[in-house]
């Protein structure tokens, strides 16, 4: 399986959400070739990406918003070694946000990966020497381009400040979700665990929002007598769950007693 998230820049590419999604073959319409240039090394270098500099963002900084407006959100997956985002399900007209300043280098309709549909991109760098956020908007269904740019608040090279609402997720179908990335100038090679770029505080916010919502879709399962799904123990894993198919019930006590879920 391809891992979610895959970014290379250069080609601009990124592989598809874990969770059942597949690889559409559209052909993507207003897709912005990524050019990056500058080593990525030294603070202020004249880095620009889509022929925007980077020069006037910091060179670094901390996340000091949460990626996304909570009211919305339904579930939220983890990052783990196989998925290298997290993702953020919200019913029509979730809101997401930018979690620091930064500058919009990508804006992209169509991109033809994720889940079966339309889905589209956002990409905010923060900081000059390539931190940035990257929103792909799942749909779970089928939208008009139109739809897709009422959707996107921002346009490419706008400067963005922490907080600011920066689109929207159309969510058509059940599983719904904006897969948000961290990345740096180095891209998928160098990844990480988005919650590492962020404010302690947050990062807690988020981690105890993921357990809310792990705990409201078990207790959904229950009462509809699907029973409870083994979650990973935190938004940052560095573990896979063995696959369902072969766990048994003591395997089961072990990882509990080991506190991997
Ligand atoms: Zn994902």
């Amino acid at each position: 399986m391809i891992g979610c998230g895959a970014v290379l820049f250069g080609i601009g590419a990124v592989a598809g959400c874990a969770g059942g999604d597949s690889t559409t073959p559209t052909t993507p319409t207003s897709v912005e070739p990524t050019t990056l240039t500058g080593t990525g090394t030294t603070n202020n270098s004249g880095m620009t990406v889509n022929g925007i500099s980077l020069s006037e963002l910091p060179a670094t900084q901390t996340m000091t918003m949460l990626p996304f407006d909570t009211s919305g959100v339904t579930l939220i997956s983890p990052y783990k070694p196989s998925h290298t985002g997290i993702d953020i399900n919200t019913i029509t007209g979730g809101r997401f946000l930018s979690p620091a300043s930064g500058v919009v280098t990508l804006v992209q309709l169509n991109t033809g990966q994720g889940r079966p549909g339309t889905n589209y991109r956002v990409r905010i760098h923060h900081t000059s020497t390539g931190i940035n956020s990257l929103y792909h908007f799942e749909v779970d269904g089928a939208i008009s381009d139109q739809m897709q740019q009422a959707n996107i608040l921002v346009d490419l090279g706008d400067q963005v400040t922490a907080g600011q609402h920066i689109g929207n997720l159309m969510s058509q179908g059940p599983h719904a979700h904006v897969h948000y990335d961290m990345l740096d100038a180095g891209g998928r090679a160098t990844v990480r665990c988005p919650i590492v770029y962020f404010a302690s505080d947050v990062a807690e916010t988020w981690e105890n929002l993921y357990d809310q919502k792990i705990k409201e879709r078990d207790d959904a399962r229950i009462a509809e007598n699907r029973g409870a799904v083994p979650s990973l123990p935190n938004l940052c894993n560095d573990v896979e769950l063995p696959s369902l198919r072969f766990v048994t019930a003591p395997m089961i006590l072990r990882l509990r007693n080991h506190k991997l879920f």
